[in-house]
């Protein structure tokens, strides 16, 4: 560790604020999770020094015996949790995950059918600004302005009249299952690779709690950092590895597997050396995420998230769908005269964080919006259940109700602060 004299104050007093802020708030931001300290003990580690490019046993590094043994572990770990036959665990981020499955599937030019973003969708699925969406020809479906919920039916209209080499399903903020076999089957009607990015509900998928995407779709991608509760990162599946479907031969002449083009697409095609420091956090998380504690987490998030919705719906909050069958929901302020810029800048005040996202249709730009997306996986982590999310939910009303009022702000705030001390999540 480093000395006194060699702290870097700066640095560390801004680390120290920074945990303050995440202990004396209420964290909903939907993307986000509370590690457990070994998580971090491990993030934090002597396996940063390492470089490792390749894979366990196959190094263009020395000195890798030990990391390959950590890898492995992560690797052997991860495909127990999913059930798969297969994994990659070195991608840094989840949008390299996917960068990865697009190199290893794709040409510069070939289309892809992705989930549209301004009803929920990743930036990483075909947007404009994404290199997703600049080598690639990117297209959409979205949901029903009705329903607030995909049609199967369209999406496969839209694939048989686009003809998508990859059929990409997953979303940031969708409150709903997925039906995975029915988007394989429309990816096999036109002769597509289906790729499910469960980046959100990555958590919940592991415990049995919603659909299986491995039983259906090609390839699966997911962060490591959301409703599963590991470092931040990203990591590659498959259930059933195949022959890749594009022709490309091993230097001896045989087909190679779609599994040898996905390690390939994340290194060298992707990325250079692994993060051996993170890996192993993924490996602690994975871990603990195999653990019947988990699973009682997992249901506590979901139990949470459909308390939350309840208790929005009570006060006449409306919820895109209706309802959540995850550990998320994306509301529309309209009905109460409110945008998703203006909620997220009034309930900081309050120590309460969201984030504004747009909602389908949406008749405001990107940067304001009329919604707010807001998650239950953090305060899960904390050990609330679902009274307490009633309780955020009086809350939130209340600030959203009098955002001009800032002493009404600050007495919530100083309210929320003090009700957090009682769910204590780091000793410092
Ligand atoms: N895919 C989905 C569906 C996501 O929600 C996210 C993150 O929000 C990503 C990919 C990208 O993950 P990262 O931020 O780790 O690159």
């Amino acid at each position: 560790t480093a000395t006194t004299a060699a702290r870097d104050t700066q640095i560390f007093d801004l680390i120290a604020k920074e945990q303050h802020r995440q202990e004396s708030g209420i964290e909903l931001i939907a993307s986000e999770n509370f590690v457990s300290p070994a998580v971090m003990e491990a993030a934090g580690s002597v396996l940063t020094n390492k470089y490792a490019e390749g894979l366990p046993g196959k190094r263009y590094y020395g000195g890798c015996e030990v990391v390959d043994q950590v890898e492995q572990i992560a690797i052997d770990r991860a495909k127990e949790l999913f059930g798969a036959t297969w994994a990659n665990v070195q991608p840094h981020s989840g949008a390299n995950a996917n960068m990865a499955v697009f190199l290893a599937c794709l040409q510069p030019g070939d289309t892809i059918l992705g989930f549209d973003l301004s009803h929920g969708g990743h930036l990483t699925h075909g947007s404009p600004v994404n290199i997703s969406g600049k080598y690639f020809r990117p297209t959409f479906y979205g949901v029903e302005r009705e329903t607030g919920v995909i049609n199967y039916d369209v999406v496969e209209e839209t694939a048989k009249r686009e003809r998508p080499k990859l059929l990409i399903c997953g979303a940031s903020a969708y409150s709903r299952d997925w039906d995975y076999a029915r988007l394989r089957a429309i990816a096999d009607e036109v002769g597509a690779l289906l790729l499910a990015d469960v980046s959100h509900p990555a958590g919940l998928i592991a415990k049995g709690l919603l659909n299986d995407p491995l039983a259906h779709a090609h390839i699966v991608t997911t962060t490591t950092h959301k409703t599963l509760r590991g470092t931040r990162g990203g990591l590659i599946l498959m259930r059933n590895d195949f022959e890749n479907p594009f022709g490309i031969k091993t230097p001896k002449g045989e087909t190679r597997l779609m599994s040898s083009l996905l390690d390939s697409g994340v290194f060298p095609g992707t990325q250079g050396g692994p993060l051996e420091h993170i890996i192993a956090a993924k490996a602690v998380a994975f871990g603990e995420a195999l653990t019947d504690d988990f699973y009682d987490y997992a249901v506590q998030v979901k139990a949470n998230a459909q308390a939350m919705a309840k208790a929005f719906t009570d006060r006449g909050y409306s919820i895109i769908s209706g309802g959540t069958d995850n550990h998320l929901m994306l509301i529309d302020l309209r009905s109460k005269g409110l945008t998703g810029k203006l909620a997220e800048n009034t309930l900081i005040k309050a120590d309460i964080t969201i984030n504004k996202n747009m909602v389908p249709f949406d008749d405001k730009s990107p940067m304001v919006t009329s919604g707010m997306r807001v998650g239950t996986a953090a305060m899960t982590t904390r050990g609330l259940k679902e009274s307490d999310m009633e309780q955020i939910v009086v809350y939130i009303d209340r600030v959203l109700m009098n955002h001009d009022d800032s002493a009404t702000l600050l007495t919530v705030k100083e309210e929320i602060n003090e009700w957090m001390k009682a769910f204590p999540l780091y000793k410092s």
